[in-house]
Order: C-alpha cells, then sequence, then structure tokens
C-alpha cells in the first residue's frame, strides 16, 4: 500500500475566521501539526494526517473531487457552493462543529420602511450568496433580483446597484456606518466537517473514524461535567432523575452512615445553578461539579 492510501487528507482555512477554531479542535484532539508561515502542508505527528492549509472557498471542492478526504468548512460557503456550483457535495455534513458562527442577513437603508418580506418584491439584493438569497426568496416566495457582488457588498444601495444587500452580520457596525440596518436573519452558519463522497481506503477510513471519535469526545466534553454529592439513599431515584443528560450515576455507600451514599455522574449538559439549589432541596450535601478535560464513549 502507498503511503497516500493511507494518510487522511484534511483541508482546512491557513488563515482567516476559520483558522483558529480549526487549530483549536485539532490541538483538542491531542494532534499537533507543524506548520510554517509558507507552507501548504503539515503533517499531523500523533496520526497519520496531512493537513493542507488553503482559502476555505477551495475547500468543498476539493473534497468533492476527493483531491482532500475532509476538510473543515462554513456552513454558508459550503451550502452556497453546493446550491450554485457545479460540485458535487452531499445535503447533509458529517457533523456540525459548533464554532466560526455567523449569519446572514438581508439590510435595507434606514428610513425605508421596510415592512416584511414583500418589501422585496421586484428588487434587487446585493450579495456574495445568490444560492442561499434566492432559496429563501424562493421560500417566501418573493421574486427579486439578486446582484452578485465578492465583496464590499454594504456599499451597493449607494452606489444604486441594490435597492437590498444580503451579507455576513456580525455586530452590525458596517452596516450602520455604510446606513444600512438588517431586516431579516435567513440563515444562521457555523463551522462543518465534511467528507468525500469517494470511498476511502479501509486504513483511512480507520483514521477517519477514530478521528471522528476524538472530535465527538471534544464537543462532548466542553458542556459536560463531572458532578459527586453526598446524598439519603431514600433520595436516590429523585436526584438521579434530577440530573441534566447523565447515565446510570454511581452509588457508593458511605463509611459509618447507613442513612447516606455518594453520587457520582457525569452529566452531559450544562449543570445550573438552579438545579444544584434542587439537589440541595432533596438532601444533597458536599455537592461538588467538575469540568471534564477529555471523554470517550
Ligand atoms: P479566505 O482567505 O480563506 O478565502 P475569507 O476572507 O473568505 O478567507 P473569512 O473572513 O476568514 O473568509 O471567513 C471565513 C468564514 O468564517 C465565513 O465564511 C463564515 O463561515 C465564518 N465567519 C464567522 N464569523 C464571521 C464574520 N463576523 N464575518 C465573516 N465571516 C465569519
Ligand atoms: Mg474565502
Amino acid at each position: 500500500m502507498s503511503s497516500s492510501d493511507s494518510i487522511l487528507r484534511l483541508a482546512i482555512q491557513k488563515k482567516g475566521r476559520l483558522a483558529d477554531g480549526s487549530f483549536e479542535l485539532l490541538k483538542r484532539c491531542g494532534l499537533t501539526i507543524s506548520h510554517g508561515k509558507d507552507k501548504l502542508y503539515a503533517r499531523v505527528e500523533e496520526m497519520p494526517i496531512d493537513v493542507l492549509l488553503v482559502r476555505d472557498d477551495d475547500i468543498p471542492a476539493f473534497v468533492a473531487d476527493g483531491a482532500s478526504d475532509i476538510g473543515i468548512i462554513g456552513q454558508n460557503v459550503y451550502d452556497e457552493q453546493r446550491l450554485t456550483g457545479d460540485a458535487d457535495l452531499p445535503e447533509e455534513p458529517e457533523m456540525r462543529l459548533g464554532f466560526s458562527g455567523c449569519r446572514l442577513c438581508i439590510a435595507v437603508p434606514k428610513g425605508e420602511g421596510y415592512d416584511g418580506a414583500n418589501w422585496l418584491e421586484g428588487k434587487r439584493i446585493a450579495t456574495s450568496y445568490p444560492g442561499i438569497t434566492q432559496a429563501w426568496l424562493k421560500d417566501q416566495g418573493i421574486n427579486a433580483r439578486t446582484v452578485v457582488m465578492n465583496g464590499a457588498v454594504e456599499i451597493a444601495p449607494r452606489m444604486n446597484i441594490g435597492e437590498a444587500i444580503c451579507d455576513i452580520v456580525s455586530t452590525g457596525a458596517t452596516l450602520d456606518a455604510n446606513g444600512l440596518m438588517p431586516v431579516e436573519t435567513i440563515y444562521r452558519s457555523e463551522a462543518i466537517l465534511i467528507k468525500s463522497p469517494h470511498r476511502l481506503s479501509d486504513a483511512k477510513q480507520a483514521v477517519f473514524d477514530s478521528l471522528l471519535k476524538r472530535i465527538r469526545g471534544v464537543q462532548d466534553s466542553r458542556e459536560a461535567k463531572y458532578i459527586m454529592m453526598n446524598a439519603p439513599r431514600s433520595a436516590i431515584d429523585e436526584i438521579t432523575a434530577m440530573l441534566p443528560g447523565s447515565d446510570a450515576p454511581t452509588i457508593l455507600n458511605l463509611a459509618g452512615d447507613d442513612s447516606k451514599v455518594a453520587i457520582h455522574a457525569v452529566c452531559r449538559e450544562s449543570v445550573f445553578w438552579e438545579t444544584l439549589e434542587n439537589l440541595k432541596r432533596l438532601g444533597a450535601s458536599a455537592i461538588l461539579v467538575l469540568n471534564i478535560e477529555k471523554m470517550m464513549a
């Protein structure tokens, strides 16, 4: 077997708003990559994975034609290319990753008297996302033209290229500075993991499976807590029912006190103060909530 049949290729953004989250995710998976500024390639030390460092726009096509086996990309760019490009991309991503969140908004000049999506009927919308915008318009039953711009979309109304725009909004400061206001959120995005539709070799598939397990472990451990407490033996059932997203807890006898037990459990959802207060009301004491660093089911 040649090494290219056994080394999994992962494409990530070299630099930008997806890059930090992608590097951070790999790090939390226990993967260190040695990458220099000008390198296009980096080898992961702990697993047979090659990381391709590229522009985000290139990632869906690389993954579609198998030049890369998997990739991390913004869902907005992925869906846009899926809707308008000719690359053969599956509709559902392999996994949502929860970072690089953003939204796509329709914005119009302040003081336009926007009174709902019907206002857009027959108008021109400047955007870098014609596919997603048209899909939304269709959903709303509205006919409007999209004018494609690859940057500086917010100047379109002033230049009379469009009556409205559709663009990524984070704080809204750029819109405000250009005399625009957001009126509709039409799409929410986050980073996603995508996988090539081409069949992976058995060796690559095995690497992919263990990478997925690690990523799931990282995702699970983000919210998860390890909770410990002492509690009356009679309240075990009630307390177990109250622990958010936990599997069967461990019940331990306490030396010298038959009426009480220690309860240890992994909670997969956030543990709020309210939960702790309710546990106290059921007679729990010495409650400890600990962060979990790593987890594997
Ligand atoms: P590249 O040089 O790789 O082509 P880019 O300039 O196209 O980079 P970035 O600005 O780095 O792209 O954004 C990449 C992705 O990050 C976006 O497509 C989007 O999914 C996400 N993102 C998160 N927050 C924001 C934001 N405030 N503005 C723009 N994109 C954001
Ligand atoms: Mg880009």
